[in-house]
């Protein structure tokens, strides 16, 4: 489960996204059915296929991840309002794409949390 997937073609180009930053650790571009007005994902170059596979390692970047979330919503406006945060993990935590990646989604109230 360390393959590649879509995430790796957005993140060389080779298939279109729209990027909304990225620098030597970390990709964040538009999702492409968004779940709300503001939502994007935020994923590091590197390959982590879910959040079990995370490392020591990985810490730094990871926690880079959200900084680089928060900094996204300031730029847009709708830091203050808030947001939600969120990482999928396999099949019972709904996870699509096997390259972990954090939701970034804001832009109107999100709603609580919902199970099942
Ligand atoms: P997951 O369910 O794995 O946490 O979330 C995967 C997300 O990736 C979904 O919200 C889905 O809409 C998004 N996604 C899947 N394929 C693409 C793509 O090719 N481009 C973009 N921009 N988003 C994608």
């Amino acid at each position: 489960m360390t393959e590649e997937t879509i995430f790796s073609k957005i993140i060389r180009r080779e298939i279109p996204a729209d990027i909304v930053y990225e620098d030597e650790s970390v990709v964040a571009f538009k999702d492409i059915h968004p779940k709300a007005p503001q939502h994007i994902l935020i994923i590091p170059r590197k390959i982590i296929p879910t959040a079990n596979e995370a490392t020591e390692n990985d810490e730094k970047m990871l926690g880079h991840l959200i900084t680089i979330a928060a900094q996204i919503a300031k730029q847009n406006g709708f830091a203050d309002d808030g947001y939600r945060l969120m990482i999928n993990c396999n099949k019972h935590g709904g996870q699509e794409v096997y390259h972990l990646h954090l939701h970034l989604l804001g832009g109107k109230p999100i709603g609580p949390m919902v199970c099942g």
